[in-house]
């Protein structure tokens, strides 16, 4: 595996689709979702280019803040985020993608306003309405988006979806677009106040040219960066 080829790589993948939908590549932030990698493979990647690391447990999260692996980068949190491990994430990551509860907002707000500082957040969407995955209904998001709103303490940067793994070119654009669809109008809900949705969180490495094209302003690629990882679960 070269780390730098891949780097380029899905680079110009991500400029290619950009310039086929019409949009500026210089709109689309590449996050390398850096689950289960080594400090030293993050120091590479960054080395390579990658200007966002995007961490899926909070545990790695604080191995590596520990290691000051993430020198050079931005870091997001994109994983599941426990109520019990907020501590852990507010005020040491720029972004996390992944609020999906009022309960888990207060938690947040309570934890940044104790530090004294304001945390950007993404609410993550359930859009293909899966038992198995968080995130808010699309029903249930211009109310929590609301409570966003109500804090002074986390500000609201936009949304943030994972769709099913697609396994056929094209098969998650339907809920791309959804997503597309429900960020204008919450932007036009947030129009008179003073949050900053600049941020819609979508596309992996199966479907970043797919989500890209239907507006994409952030993707979350791992495989097509690092290679395929061990399975969930097998030491590494
Ligand atoms: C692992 C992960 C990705 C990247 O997935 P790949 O298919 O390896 O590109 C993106 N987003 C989240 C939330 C992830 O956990």
């Amino acid at each position: 595996m070269d780390l730098f080829q891949n780097v380029k790589a899905v680079q110009e993948k991500i400029a290619a689709a950009a310039r086929a939908a019409g949009r500026d590549p210089g709109e689309i932030t590449l996050c390398a979702a850096t689950k289960v990698q080594s400090n030293d493979t993050i120091r590479a990647a960054i080395a390579a280019g990658i200007q966002v690391c995007g961490e899926n447990r909070v545990q790695e999260l604080t191995a590596h803040l520990e290691a000051n692996a993430y020198s050079g980068a931005q870091v997001h949190f994109i994983g599941h985020l426990q109520t019990n491990k907020v501590k852990q994430v507010v005020g040491r990551v720029e972004l996390i993608h992944s609020v999906d509860s009022p309960h888990l907002l207060q938690a947040v707000a309570r934890q940044a306003e104790k530090l004294g500082l304001v945390q950007d957040i993404l609410l993550e969407v359930n859009i293909a309405g899966e038992e198995s995955k968080g995130g808010v209904r699309p029903e249930a998001l211009p109310e929590l988006a609301e409570l966003v709103l109500a804090s002074n303490f986390v500000r609201l940067r936009g949304l943030m979806a994972i769709p099913p793994v697609s396994t056929v070119s094209g098969a998650n654009r339907k809920y791309f677009s959804q997503m597309r669809n429900l960020f204008v109008d919450i932007m036009k809900k947030m129009s008179d106040n003073q949050s900053v949705m600049d941020c819609l969180s979508m596309g992996m490495s199966a479907d970043f040219e797919d989500a890209i094209a239907e507006g994409a302003t952030l993707v979350r690629v791992g495989t097509a960066l690092f290679g395929p990882r061990p399975p969930m679960g097998s030491p590494c």
